[in-house]
């Protein structure tokens, strides 16, 4: 194995419990090539652990191991398997689920989405993408799936200097995969839908938005139906928005297959579709708003901060009294905090006093590690206008 030497501060980070080494903490990269697993050492030589080898991200280092030892097929089989018994525990009824969370599964690098018997990989780093038949090879033998496809079209993989193309690993991939979510019947795009064919990590808040949702319910940035449905039988309607005509395709289909009748589906921009309910004088009993990570990165967190105050701002509006917001971000870089600060803001400016009926985060295959604050993503407030 070739070493990295890293510099006392990124040794500081390694310590702190985060695997993450940037490029400008290395102070020598010696004879590294793109994808190897490394040993890492410190400023007196001495090894800190085994990692993957960037070459051209500024994550240059992405530690898999604390002891010095070489990344076999054996350690990728243990580490999966390890994820797999966490899902047995925290979601012993699911059939579909985030069966490996990167960092959360000590993973970096590497995020696999379950489908029934259909397995989506995302190889987001140059050592992920060099071991995925390694990879294929320990998920065949655990899981025995139809399919497994890698979505290489992600954006952090050009940093990576990695292809955008998708990969089929092993067996086929049907056009409409049938996943069964909580109590739902859904098909999914698995080759070409939104992150990997559904929003996995709001599974649990769509039953608890459902326990809270009743009369007239807006669903906005619907993607594929993910709230509506789901509160579709406690509403007498739903109004489900979103941009794009693919996933409201899928959404339509997904409402058909499980006799949801009382969803209408609206290809707008949320923004403007709200201000079109205010002028109109419309009003809501629920609105759950789940917009896209408006912060990619904490240069852009104000005009982050600002758009979600705006859209807050817009749906309470249409709540009157006794009405229930729910409200999501899933820009890691917007804290919790922030997030009730900026909702708080927006109820002042509409003239309304909301009380808090539950705080939530990303459902629990999507594990969280106290140290790599990156893996705590999704925040999902549930809120009760007084
Ligand atoms: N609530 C969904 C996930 C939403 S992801 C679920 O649970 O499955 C964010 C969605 O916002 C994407 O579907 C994207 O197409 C949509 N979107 C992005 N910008 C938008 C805009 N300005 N107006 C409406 N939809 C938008």
């Amino acid at each position: 194995m070739n070493s990295v030497q890293i510099t006392r501060k990124g040794e500081a980070r390694l310590e702190s419990g985060h695997p993450w080494i940037f490029a400008s903490d290395i102070s020598n990269r010696g004879s590294a090539q793109p994808g190897e697993a490394v040993r890492v050492t410190n400023q007196k030589g001495r090894c800190l652990g085994v990692a993957h080898y960037s070459s051209t991200s500024q994550i240059t280092l992405r530690l898999l191991s604390h002891t010095d030892e070489p990344l076999t097929r054996g350690f990728f089989f243990a580490r999966l398997k390890a994820a797999l018994e966490h899902r047995l525990r925290v979601a012993p009824a699911a059939t579909s689920y985030r069966l490996v969370h990167a960092e959360g599964d000590l993973l970096p690098g590497l995020i696999i989405d379950r489908y029934g018997d259909y397995l989506v990989l995302q190889l987001l780093d140059q050592g992920m993408d060099a071991v995925r038949h390694t990879l294929t090879d320990c998920l065949t033998e655990l899981l025995a799936p139809k399919g497994i496809i890698a979505r290489n079209d992600v954006p952090v993989r050009r940093l990576e200097s990695l292809s955008q193309a998708p990969e089929i690993l092993s067996g086929e991939i049907p056009e409409r995969v049938p996943v069964t979510l909580n109590h739902l019947a859904l098909h999914a795009d698995l080759r070409r839908g939104q992150k990997t064919g559904v929003y996995l990590d709001q599974r649990e808040n769509y039953l608890a938005a459902a326990r809270f949702a009743r009369g007239r319910a807006l669903d906005c940035f619907t993607s594929t139906g993910g709230f509506a449905l789901h509160l579709a039988a406690a509403c007498d309607s739903v109004e489900a928005v979103d941009s794009s005509p693919d996933a409201l395709t899928t959404a339509q289909a997904n409402a058909q297959a499980n006799s949801i009748a009382n969803i209408t589906f609206r290809e707008a921009n949320a923004f403007d579709y709200l201000s079109g309910l205010a002028t109109a004088r419309r009003q809501f009993d629920t609105i759950v708003l789940d917009p896209p990570a408006f912060a990619k990165s904490r240069t852009t967190l104000d005009s982050a901060l600002r758009g979600y105050k705006e859209i807050n701002f817009k749906a309470l509006k249409l709540l009157p009294p006794g009405g229930t917001l729910v409200t999501c971000s899933c820009s890691h870089h917007v804290s919790e905090s922030s997030l009730f600060d900026v909702v708080a803001q927006a109820a002042l400016d509409a003239r309304r006093t909301l009380r808090v009926l539950d705080r939530r985060t990303q459902a629990q295959d999507h594990p969280i590690l106290l140290t790599v604050p990156e893996t705590l993503y999704l925040k999902c407030l549930i809120l009760e206008v007084l």
